[in-house]
């Protein structure tokens, strides 16, 4: 898949954040790329890649949140808990796989930056 092609200052920051110039040093989940930024809680580098992310994630959490909720409310015991967790399995490695090729962060960067930050998502 082609990708957008996003004009991102390119100018180094010589800590995650400095109290110099303001600016904080991030990678986009989107693009896996660096970008500078003045807003301390920025976490995409663009309107366009933060729309995207959300926008897979909210498509991807439609599929995935009935199946874990099947599995979690039969409290992973019997055949359809056991069908939605391969299922979950099954999905969750292709979308890893999807997200790989397309250079994007790993989901386990994302989330243990969150953390990082006091973010839940
Ligand atoms: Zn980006």
């Amino acid at each position: 898949m082609p990708r957008e092609v996003i004009d991102i200052d390119p100018t180094p920051c010589p800590a995650p954040y400095s109290r110099y110039t303001g600016q904080a040093k991030r990678i986009c989940p989107e693009c896996n790329q660096p970008f500078a930024t003045q807003n301390r809680k920025r976490l995409f580098c663009s309107d366009a890649h933060k729309l995207a992310f959300h926008n897979r994630c909210a498509a991807r959490g439609k599929v995935l949140i009935p199946l874990a909720m099947a599995w979690r409310t039969k409290r992973g015991g019997g055949g359809t808990a056991k069908k939605a967790l391969a299922e979950m399995c099954r999905l969750l490695d292709r979308y890893a796989a999807e997200d790989r090729e397309a250079g994007r962060m790993r989901a386990v960067d994302y989330v243990e930056r969150g953390f990082g930050q006091g973010h839940r998502n």
